[in-house]
């Protein structure tokens, strides 16, 4: 992971000769190589560990300091600019293309929603999946929209209005993610039905080479996984089209409490 992230940063330095990417992809592999040690080294709330170093990081560094709006609406809006900075390598490295890598690992390790909706007290959900999954659907074409009236209307200032749009995107993405938590006692409520982005994770994380998967020689059907997965993954079966298997954010709960390490 750290030779991942530190190739990624030596090339991003190098081609668009700036020493932020350097800085940048090198704390982001840093901080996720330390969970992986801590988690190796039986650490309960590694995964939280890693959480808050790289979620906070990009919400009070990047997005509050230096303004960059990393939310869905900056991708767009640096995409139609047709400059390849901020939101979209962003996009590129952690939701386009890194989950053929690493999944939705971006889920579990550091997005700055989730790193809040996991504080709540619903880690496993109580109640089975609902069908309203396709609410993501709406939400994502309401960010595309957003930000094409911007350009369409040549309303001026959109570097300001992207970074309200920031503040305003995430309180009330931090409103509704909390009151859908506890509305269906789910902490993650939110990334099931909600977030925009996993129009992009989903599909990509489909290929993920890093997954979870079963020895059935080891497997008692004891059904533990299951029940202690956030996000409702099927996690027994090694098929691709497991049931939510795209869901799964790699948190490894289902890892830690499988009593035959079948996992
Ligand atoms: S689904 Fe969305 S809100 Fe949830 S962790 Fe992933 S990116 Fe964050
Ligand atoms: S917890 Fe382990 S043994 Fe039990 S069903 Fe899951 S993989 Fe099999
Ligand atoms: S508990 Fe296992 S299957 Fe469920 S999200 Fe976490 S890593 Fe994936």
């Amino acid at each position: 992971m750290l030779l991942v992230f530190e190739l990624v940063a030596i090339i991003l330095w190098l081609t668009k000769d700036n020493l932020f990417y350097l800085f940048n992809f090198s704390y982001i592999g840093i901080s996720i190589s330390l969970g992986l040690f801590l988690f190796i080294k039986k650490y309960r709330n590694a995964r939280r560990v890693v959480q808050l170093l790289v979620g906070l990081y990009m919400l009070v560094y990047l997005g509050l300091i230096c303004n960059e709006n990393m939310q869905i609406e900056g991708f767009w809006y640096y995409l139609f600019t047709g400059v390849f900075e901020a939101a979209t390598i962003h996009y590129a490295v952690a939701k386009i293309f890194g989950p053929l890598l690493f999944g939705r690992g971006w889920c579990g390790y550091a997005c700055w929603t989730a790193m809040v909706l996991d504080f709540l007290p619903y880690k496993i959900p109580k109640h089975p999946r609902k069908k309203i999954g396709w609410i993501r659907y709406i939400t994502f074409i309401a960010s595309f929209l957003f930000v094409v009236f911007l350009f369409l209307a040549r309303v001026g200032h959109i570097e300001k209005i992207m970074f309200w749009a920031f503040l305003i995107g995430n309180a009330a993405y931090y409103g509704v993610g909390i009151a859908l938590a506890f509305a269906f006692q789910d902490n993650r409520a939110f990334c099931k039905y909600i977030c925009p982005v996993t129009v992009f994770l989903k599909p990509m994380s489909y290929f993920s080479l890093i997954r979870v998967k079963c020895d059935k020689e080891k497997c008692i059907s004891c059904g533990r996984c299951k029940k202690v997965c956030p996000m409702d993954v099927d996690v027994t079966d090694n098929s691709r089209k497991r049931k939510n298997g795209t869901e799964c954010i790699l948190c490894m709960e289902c890892v830690r409490n499988c009593p035959r390490n079948a996992l």
